[in-house]
C-alpha cells in the first residue's frame, strides 16, 4: 500500500505534470573537455570543465571548481559539442530491398504499428548513438507510433534522442499516396498513415486530433496532389496549429507549392525540389526553415546522379541566398551493414559537395536544429540551465566535418548513453514512467 503525501494528492486530482530527477541524475558530475565546441560562435576554447546537476548544466568554464564528490569523465583527449538534431527523419518506418523493393506502400501493408513503433525505438537508440540528441519525427509513422516513441522516452523506459513529432500526415484524400478506391473507400488500406482534409472544416479536425493524439509539431502535404492546398487553406493549418501552440511544415515539391507556402508564411519546407532561386530569396526575407533533405550520392538507390547534382546546386543556392538551412535527411530505409545513425551522418557528404564550410555544416546540425524544433531554450546549446546533452568526438569537426562520423560519447539529460564509443544505456532503462507518469 502506497503512502501518498497530501502535496502529491492534490497533484494527481488536479492531474498536474509531477517531475523528478532520475536517481543517476541527482548527483553532480564533471566533465573535463580537452576542446569545447560552441557551433553559434563557431569557436572552440581548450581544457574546460562542464558541472552537471539534476540533468541540467550547472557551470561552464576553464577555473569552474569541481566540487568533492563530483563524479569526474575525463574528455581531456576528446573535442566536446552539443548534441546533433535531425530536422527530418522517420523512425517508424523502415522499408527495405527485401520484401518490399523499398516500395514503401509495401511496407504499411506488411508491417504492424506495434512493431514499427519497436522499430522506431531501435532506430531512435542509433541515432543517438550517432550523436543525434534531437530528432524531428515528420510522419508516416502509422497508428501515433511517435507519439508513444516521445513519450516513452520523456517518461523514462527507454533512452533516445529528444522527439519532435508530427502526428500523422495530413492531405488532400490519399496524402502522398494515390489509392485505388478500393484501398481508400472499402478497405481503409492506406490509412492511418494520412489524414484526409480537403476542406476547412477538416483542416480544423485533423490539426485537433494530431494535437490531442500527442503531435508536437503539424507536418501537411502542400502539393501531393495537382490541387493541394491553396494560401488560405494553409494559413487556415497555421492559424489552428498556433491555438495548440504548434508550428506547421509542408511537404513542397512543385515550385507552385513553394509559392503558396512562403506566401502563407509557413515555419519550415521539407524537401528542396521546388525551392528555386526565386523561392530561396522570398524564404531568407520570411526567415522560413529549408529542411532540405540532401540525399547523398553513396546511399546507392536512393538517389541518382542528376537529382543529385540538383539537389547539391540546390543546396549551395539556399546558402549563398541566406536561407535558414537545417540538416535533414528524410531517412526511412535500410541499407545493410548501416545503423539508422550512420545514414543520416552520412548526409554531410552532400553539405561537402555544397562547399559549405564546416561551422555553417555544424550550424544547421546544431543551433539552427534548436531552432527549427523551438528547443533553444530548453536544450541544444552547452549553456547552464539547459538540459545536459552533448558529444564528444576525436577530431575537430571545424576542421573536418567528417570527425562526426566517430562519436565517442554520448550524454542525454546528465546520463552517460554512450564512453569510449561503446553504448552504455543502462541508467536509461526502467521498469516504471520515473519521469512521471502523466507525461503525453
Ligand atoms: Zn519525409
Amino acid at each position: 500500500m502506497h503512502i501518498v503525501t497530501k502535496a502529491k494528492a492534490i497533484a494527481f486530482h488536479a492531474g498536474l505534470l509531477v517531475l523528478t530527477a532520475s536517481p543517476a541524475a541527482a548527483q553532480v558530475t564533471a566533465i573535463r573537455a580537452g576542446r569545447l565546441i560552441d557551433p553559434e560562435a563557431g569557436t572552440v576554447t581548450m581544457n574546460q570543465i562542464i558541472l552537471i546537476e539534476g540533468g541540467r548544466f550547472q557551470a561552464i568554464g576553464p577555473d569552474v571548481a569541481i566540487p568533492p564528490g563530483a563524479e569526474v569523465i575525463d574528455l581531456s583527449q576528446l573535442t566536446v559539442l552539443p548534441g546533433l538534431v535531425d530536422a527530418h527523419n522517420h523512425l517508424a518506418l523502415t522499408y527495405k530491398a527485401v520484401p518490399e523493393n523499398n516500395v514503401y506502400y509495401l511496407t504499411y501493408v506488411l508491417e504492424s504499428t506495434p512493431l514499427r513503433a519497436i522499430q522506431a525505438a531501435s532506430n531512435g537508440i542509433q541515432m543517438l548513438s550517432a550523436g543525434f540528441t534531437i530528432v524531428r519525427d515528420m510522419g508516416n509513422n502509422g497508428n501515433y507510433a511517435d507519439t508513444a516513441l516521445r513519450i516513452a522516452i520523456e517518461q523514462g523506459w527507454i533512452p533516445g534522442p529528444m522527439i519532435v513529432n508530427s502526428g500523422i500526415i495530413i492531405g488532400g484524400m490519399g496524402g502522398q499516396f494515390w489509392p485505388t478506391p478500393e484501398m481508400a473507400m472499402d478497405k481503409n488500406i492506406v490509412y492511418p498513415e494520412y489524414l484526409d482534409a480537403d476542406t476547412p472544416d477538416e483542416i480544423v479536425k485533423a490539426v485537433r486530433q494530431n494535437a490531442l493524439f500527442g503531435a508536437t509539431v503539424i507536418k501537411i502535404c502542400v502539393d501531393c496532389k495537382p490541387w493541394g492546398y491553396s494560401v488560405d487553406d494553409i494559413k487556415l493549418f497555421i492559424d489552428e496549429a498556433g491555438r495548440a501552440g504548434l508550428k506547421v511544415e509542408g511537404h513542397v515539391q512543385t515550385v507552385d507549392g513553394a509559392r503558396r507556402a512562403i506566401e502563407a508564411g509557413i515555419w519550415s519546407i521539407a524537401h528542396g525540389g521546388g525551392l528555386t532561386d526565386e523561392m530561396h530569396k522570398l524564404m531568407a526575407k520570411k526567415g522560413i526553415w529549408r529542411a532540405g533533405t540532401e540525399t547523398p550520392l553513396t546511399l546507392v538507390g536512393h538517389t541518382t546522379e542528376g537529382r543529385y547534382e540538383r539537389t547539391v546546386a540546390g543546396l549551395r543556392n539556399a546558402y549563398e541566398n541566406n536561407v535558414p538551412l537545417t540538416f535533414s535527411t528524410d531517412a526511412d530505409y535500410y541499407i545493410p551493414g548501416m545503423t539508422r545513425g550512420e545514414v543520416a551522418i552520412e548526409f554531410i557528404e552532400t553539405w561537402k559537395a555544397a562547399g559549405i564550410p564546416n561551422v555553417d555544416i555544424l550550424r544547421a546540425m546544431t543551433t539552427n536544429g534548436y531552432l527549427v524544433s523551438e528547443t533553444e531554450n530548453t536544450r541544444g546549446p552547452i549553456r547552464a540551465g539547459l538540459a545536459a546533452d552533448l558529444i564528444a568526438v576525436g577530431g575537430n569537426p571545424l576542421e573536418s566535418i567528417d570527425a562526426l562520423r566517430d562519436v565517442q560519447f554520448v550524454m542525454k539529460d546528465g546520463v552517460v548513453f554512450k564512453q569510449n564509443g561503446v553504448m552504455t544505456p543502462e541508467k536509461f532503462f526502467h521498469g516504471g514512467p520515473v519521469n512521471g507518469w502523466n507525461i503525453r
